[in-house]
């Protein structure tokens, strides 16, 4: 009788010493990582748990869900030849897996940091140049868009960068980005002229659209599969002051904001200097429903006719709209930002129909009452947008998958679902009832016939979502990572982000 029990408590502390025996020799191994990172890299570029910089780079993420995670060591690299070296350190132990951060804005957790590994984090690479041409700009990849919009504003030059101003170059460009002036422009990247690029053997590497096309059009869109962008060099154009701001309204005039989008997406003189981001809040820590847009005009217009179907709209709790500078703008929106909570982004795309916005709407509505029902203090954001314009030449050519000759500017809008809580045990049920919502959205938009397949690689959520396959582009990526990247260090030892195989 006690021999069997015997037998298996032995088995139990065997296999209980064995694992303590694997974490303390991946400890061991990961602690000569990171000091033959710190002694062959210049002083301060490694950080571990008891240094200051460690917690500067860790509470610098935007959200609670990367900011808890704890790397066994932040590495800082100051040249794309830093990184060149980290790179090649890193490879030579492939089952180190590590994470590259440039803003650190990525709401899925692991995208950007890692647990008890290491993590290359971009941000000393920070410098923003505009060069001879006066046209193009080169921005390293550890900028926000802040630093670039401060060093433009002054020039009377801009592009389509984030409309935050903390958010950061390498995740926003490298899954596409939507800018202030995305329905005249594009997608942030479609500016992009040339990259220089860390390959995963340590090669440092320019692509355009003469040398490494391929990789250069992967990589705007491709996110993090190909190799480490160290610098960016995009177009600008000259861009004097804009009007625009937020405007909060109460959610009695939920009926007629639904209304004034399907009007604003379905009107036959489309304006591409507007832009419009309307966004259904639920804060519940006070209970309260609201609606905010952010309305956008590229020229020093107040109240233009294109966007009177929104300005009209009564009663306004408070209105920002005024004439200003990109600067202004993006510094306004970043001061809107709910940091520091854990968060789920998670998207999809219509074509308008009469009637879609509604439907949409309520069931965002029961999602929040079920969570609500359930004590569970989120703030939640439905937000609609617009797709940018498609690349407008051969030269500009992306991989988020739209035609050139597609308008999906006039003709889809961008659903993000947003949600935000503090409490780290409701991430669960918070999560749950997200994908329901995409689920039945989804499900609706196909019986209106109103469903596409694109998913935003920027907004879409890790647990349920797959946007580089939505762009139809997928075994073009596949091909392209495989000629730079033949071992897949990015698709193995780099875990976070989205992947190709
Ligand atoms: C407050 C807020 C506002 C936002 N506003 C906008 C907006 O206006 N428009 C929009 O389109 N999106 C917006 N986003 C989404 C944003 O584009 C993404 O979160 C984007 O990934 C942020 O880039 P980052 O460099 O800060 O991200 P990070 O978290 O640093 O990185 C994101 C991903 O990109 C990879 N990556 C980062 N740098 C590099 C690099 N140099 N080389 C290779 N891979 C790299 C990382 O490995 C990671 O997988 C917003 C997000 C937030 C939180």
């Amino acid at each position: 009788m006690l021999l069997p029990l015997f037998r298996t408590l032995c088995v139990i502390c065997l296999l209980v010493i064995f694992h303590a025996h694997k974490a303390a020799a991946a400890a061991a191994n990961l602690n000569s990582i990171c000091s033959t990172l710190a002694s062959r890299l210049p002083n301060n570029r490694v950080a571990l748990p008891r240094n200051e910089a460690y917690n500067v780079s860790t509470s610098s993420y935007a959200y609670a869900n990367q900011q808890t995670q704890r790397p066994s060591c932040i590495v800082q690299p100051a040249s794309a030849t830093e990184v060149s070296l980290v790179i090649k350190l890193l490879r030579q132990s492939p089952n180190t897996p590590f994470a590259v951060r440039s803003g650190g804005h990525a709401t899925n957790r692991g995208f950007s940091n890692i647990d008890g590994s290491v993590t290359i984090d971009l941000t000393a690479l920070r410098a923003v140049r505009v060069l001879k041409d006066g046209v193009t700009v080169s921005i390293d990849t550890g900028a926000s868009w802040g630093d670039v919009y401060r060093v433009l504003d002054p020039r009377r030059r801009s592009l389509n960068g984030g409309r935050a101003s903390n958010v950061g170059i390498g995740g926003f460009l490298s899954g596409g980005g939507i800018g202030f002036f995305a329905l005249k422009y594009g997608f942030g990247c479609d500016a992009v002229t040339n990259v220089q690029v860390v390959l995963a053997n340590g090669d440092i590497i320019e692509a355009n659209n003469k040398s490494h096309k391929d990789l250069f059009v992967a990589l705007k869109g491709g996110q993090n599969n190909f190799g480490i962008v160290t610098r960016w060099d995009v177009t600008t154009v000259p861009q004097g002051n804009v009007w625009g701001g937020s405007v909060v309204y109460l959610n009695t005039t939920t009926a007629a904001q639904l209304n004034a989008f399907t009007r604003w997406k379905s009107s036959k003189n489309f304006d591409p200097a507007s832009s419009v981001e309307q966004s259904h809040v639920y804060i519940g820590s006070i209970n309260q429903w609201l609606v905010a847009s952010l309305l956008f005009y590229s020229e020093p217009t107040p109240f233009p006719k294109d966007l009177k179907g929104f300005t009209d709209i009564q009663p306004q709790l408070d209105s920002s709209l005024r004439i200003t500078n990109v600067s202004g703008m993006a510094d306004e929106i970043q001061s809107q930002s709910t940091p520091n909570q854990y968060t789920i982004f998670s998207t999809l795309t219509i074509a308008i129909s009469p009637t879609i916005l509604r439907k949409i709407h309520s069931l965002w509505v029961s999602s929040v009452q079920k969570q609500s029902a359930n004590n569970i203090a989120i703030t939640s954001s439905l937000t609609l947008q617009s797709i940018p314009s498609p690349p407008s030449s051969p030269s500009r050519q992306n991989s988020l998958g739209f035609p050139s000759a597609s308008t999906p500017q006039k003709d889809l809008v961008l659903v993000l679902l947003s949600s935000f809580w503090e409490d780290p045990a409701h991430g669960p049920q918070v999560e749950a009832a997200v994908q329901w919502f995409i689920t039945e959205a989804e499900k609706t938009a196909r019986r209106e016939g109103v469903y596409h397949k694109f998913q935003y690689p920027n907004y879409a959520a890790a647990q349920f979502q797959d946007p580089l396959r939505s762009t139809g582009r997928l075994e073009e990526l596949r091909k392209v990572a495989k000629r730079y990247d033949p071992t897949g260090v990015f698709q193995r030892q780099v875990r976070g982000g989205w992947k190709l195989f």
